[in-house]
């Protein structure tokens, strides 16, 4: 396409008109080929993000970028393919459990997950606390694991989604990272990349999260649930609390040692409750189940019988993990409440932050991660405290306690007011009949 064809395109958007199938398709193909160059992509990025995309556009966009790369391909047909996403959040451990469960299910669980972006932990720092555990499975040997266990846990690999690659690094240097068209077809394509009949998706709203404000939150969730039906795949996306973390622990051993708690029938009942939701609309879209109450019975007894957690070791073992070996823990330091009152916040990207400075995230890409320290909440909002109580339990080397210490401890707001507990699911988006 010509220079100025394609500033026709650009033009055409920013004067808020609706790009064609065509149109998309040639500009993603040329972009990821090089003809389409980075200051015209820009332009482009930055016209939708103020803009918008109608949901054929935001399809067709996701389609392209799903094409730029290949798409997992299975021999196994009459297995239904199902995953889950998160955007993200702090103490967000639900993967680690969830692709087990939905496997003990009978369900095949190719997941694909990231690492830690922003305040957010990610799923493969925190597998990565298990010796020798592999997050770099090829293409073949996603799908061959796949088949043979039920579930991966795995990172991307170049062949999926190249086009996203690019086209978010573009977007991360030139602040049309939130545009929420864009976002969808960069969750979309790597998703849908994966070859699934049935998605949930976990968009979290709050201090924590990715999106702060539950608006922009539930026009995400729209925009995914909208775009993963139209696509083909059955998609349903749940609203969820961030504005405290979930579950007590915080880091990436301690979380892989919580998520094992709940996979053996214990940990904290918030994990557990999201664990159940995410994985019964699952088994709904699956058509395992014909209700959630129903999908919820099923999941606890998987637990209850130990199979999730028969299924977690056998994962574990082929993605090259010792869980025998032990996962060290930094040493232990309480902070405690400096008066009575009640928890009425927590703010959650501080809590995530200081995990951060501990070494147990990234404050640059390639940073080496220390993944023995992290922090366990004592507290959550709603409880009433005493004077001197534990709020928190830090992991952390003595070199830093003086300074995580401050931060961890304004973190959580401690009032003479009370407050209500939290709720933990916000809203439901499935299709339209
Ligand atoms: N996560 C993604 O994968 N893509 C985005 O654009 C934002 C968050």
């Amino acid at each position: 396409m010509a220079t100025h064809d394609i500033a026709g395109l650009i033009q055409k958007k920013r004067d808020g008109g609706s790009l064609e199938p065509d149109e998309i398709h040639a500009l993603i193909d040329g972009y990821v080929r090089g003809a389409v160059p980075d200051y015209q992509m820009a332009a482009l990025c930055m016209a939708i993000l103020f803009q918008g995309m109608n949901v054929s556009e935001t399809a067709h966009l996701t389609e392209r970028m799903l094409a730029s790369g290949t798409t997992l391909s299975w021999s196994t047909p009459d297995t239904t393919k199902v995953d889950k996403h998160s955007t993200g959040g702090v103490g967000d451990k639900v993967s680690i459990v969830l692709a087990p469960l939905l496997a003990a299910c009978g369900l095949a669980v190719p997941m694909i997950s990231g690492r830690g972006l922003g305040a957010t932990g990610g799923t493969l720092d925190k597998l990565e606390a298990i010796d020798g555990y592999r997050t770099d499975l090829t293409v073949r040997e996603i799908i061959d694991t796949t088949e043979r266990v039920g579930c991966v846990v795995t990172g991307t690999t170049p062949d999926l989604a190249p086009a996203d690659r690019k086209l978010y690094a573009l977007r991360d240097v030139t602040a049309t990272v939130e545009s929420i068209p864009l976002i969808t077809a960069s969750i979309m394509s790597k998703k849908l990349a994966e070859g699934l009949d049935a998605l949930v998706l976990d968009v979290k709203a709050g201090s924590g999260a990715f999106m702060k404000s539950k608006d922009r939150a539930r026009q995400l969730a729209q925009s995914l649930v909208d775009t993963g039906n139209r696509m083909g795949v059955k998609t349903t996306a749940l609203l969820t609390d961030m504005n405290q973390p979930l579950g007590r622990m915080v880091g990436n051993a301690v979380e892989v040692s919580e998520s094992m708690d709940v996979l053996e029938g214990g940990g904290p009942r918030d994990v557990v409750d999201i664990v159940i939701a995410l994985g019964a609309e699952l088994l709904v879209l699956a058509g395992l189940q014909p209700d959630t109450r129903r999908s919820a019975a099923m999941l606890q007894e998987k637990i209850a019988n130990g199979s999730a957690m028969e299924k977690f070791r056998e994962m574990v073992a082929a993605q090259g993990g010792h869980l025998e070996t032990t996962r060290p823990v930094a040493p232990p330091h309480e902070i405690g409440a400096e008066k009575p009152g009640c928890v009425t916040r927590i703010d959650t990207e501080a809590i995530g932050r200081a995990v951060i400075l501990m070494g147990g995230g990234r404050r640059k890409m390639n940073d080496p991660i220390d993944r023995s320290v992290g922090l366990e909440m004592l507290v959550r909002v709603g409880d009433v405290v005493r004077i001197h109580q534990p709020l928190v339990r830090v992991f952390s080397h003595h070199r830093d306690v003086d300074q995580i210490e401050p931060l961890v401890r304004s973190a959580v707001h401690v009032s003479e007011q009370l407050s209500e507990p939290l709720p933990l699911v916000l809203e439901t988006f499935r299709s339209a009949p």
